[in-house]
């Protein structure tokens, strides 16, 4: 089969690979019919994530057709259309039963690389290095999905797969950063980050009872869909002093909650940014925290700091003062989109909520490479990029030689 792979900074390629089998009896195989490229996965693309290896599958967001079970199956059978949440989870560990399933104890092999510098570590995830579990993942023609009982959901007839696609990941993330703010009605709660999981953000935020919110971005398409798609009152942070804009709108208080929907790869402005960037490519830290130090200074006394984007190590600065003394509560980690993923499809069935507004790019997945780079360099407009990898490259496309040049 093809799957996209990854071969070291800045470099993925389709390759030929050996098709996935049946390992455990709770496993099944998804022919993947639309997968996307996340936020998260240019981490990996940028080479911030360690544990990579040549040739490991990406993706970790994919919908598609069940086409083998393994023995231990018994709520799904072949032809069943599904969503798979992005970390996999064991169902039955301490951790599932209280439904914090991204930290599930048993899908993660590979949890002690990590036990030592964090203490312990979250379940396994699907195309995320091997401190992740070393999964395949789902940008590629078939995947094996294990503990298949546990997280997938059935899609209703007459659902496409593209409206369902971001509930893999981005949706429920994003849910869970506004459920995380316990929002009451008039809130206003600001949003770091107008990317996919940002927007997601907001919806949910809005959708939860929020008065006002804010997307804070330097990209104008991304404040665009922020204030299109979200209702939501938009700051440029290139253009205004974020923290002091908040502060005017909020009637010198600050907002209530405020989200960090952008994670290490911050970029910050003035010499806190430059700091930032030298530290981390001299590995002096791992991550840049500029929007972390915007969120803690601008929200208000007793609210909430929620943090969704990804953060992987040590960091500077850290404004641990501000914490105590404004007395914020702050809520971090991968979704449990197990917990949310009912809920969201409910919502999407109901056409409460239309993710698939946000997707701006379609394409075969034998252009992933060309879409990677489109994506980092945030071209054309692009806020998400769905692969189909059951489309083959027609002759008007490049094909997948060109498409590896690119
Ligand atoms: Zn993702
Ligand atoms: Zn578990």
């Amino acid at each position: 089969m093809r799957a996209v792979c990854w071969h070291g900074k800045h470099d993925v390629r389709v390759d030929e690979v050996a098709d996935p089998q049946i390992v455990s009896k709770g496993d099944v195989i998804v022919k993947v019919a639309l997968t996307c490229i996340c936020g998260s996965d240019l981490h990996l693309y940028n080479g911030y994530v360690p544990t990579m290896k040549k040739g490991d599958i990406m993706g970790h967001e994919f919908v598609g057709e069940i086409v083998e079970t393994g023995s231990g199956v018994s709520r799904f059978h072949v032809g069943d259309r599904v969503i798979v949440p992005f970390p996999i989870s064991c169902g039955v560990c301490w951790y599932c039963k209280h439904e914090l399933w991204s930290l599930c104890d048993n899908s993660n092999p590979n949890s002690w690389m990590l036990e030592h510098l964090y203490g312990d570590t979250g379940g396994g995830i699907f195309g995320y290095s091997h401190m992740y579990g070393g999964f395949s993942g789902g940008q590629a023609e078939y995947v094996r999905v294990p503990f298949a009982d546990v997280g997938l959901e059935k899609i209703p007839d007459g659902i496409p797969y593209e409206q369902v696609v971001l509930l893999t990941d981005i949706c429920p993330t994003g849910y869970q950063a506004a459920d995380n703010c316990n929002i009451s009605p008039g809130d206003t709660v600001a949003v770091w980050g107008c990317g996919p999981v940002g927007l997601m953000a907001m919806m949910s935020a809005r959708h939860l009872g929020a008065e006002r919110v804010i997307g804070i971005d330097r990209f104008p398409e991304r404040l665009q869909m922020a204030h299109s798609q979200c209702r939501a009152e938009v700051l440029n942070y290139e253009e205004v002093d974020v923290a002091e804009a908040l502060q005017n709108m909020t009637g010198g208080r600050g907002p209530d909650s405020c989200i960090d929907a952008v994670g290490l790869e911050a970029v910050g402005t003035g010499i806190e940014g430059i700091y930032d960037s030298v530290k981390q490519t001299l590995r002096l830290e791992t991550d840049r925290t500029s929007a972390l130090r915007q969120l803690t200074k601008a929200c208000r006394k007793g609210g909430t700091l929620s943090i969704v984007g990804v953060y992987s190590g040590f960091i500077d600065n850290f404004p641990m003062g501000a914490i105590f003394a404004k007395g914020l509560t702050l809520h971090a980690g991968q979704a449990h989109v197990h917990k949310y993923l009912p809920h969201l499809l409910k919502l999407v069935e109901e056409q409460q909520l239309n993710p698939s507004s946000i997707i701006t790019h379609r394409l075969p997945l034998d252009q992933a490479p060309g879409a990677y780079k489109t994506f980092l360099n945030k071209q054309d407009a692009c806020i998400k990029i769905v692969l189909n990898p059951q489309e083959s490259a027609s002759a008007a496309r490049p094909g997948p030689e060109e498409a590896r040049a690119v």
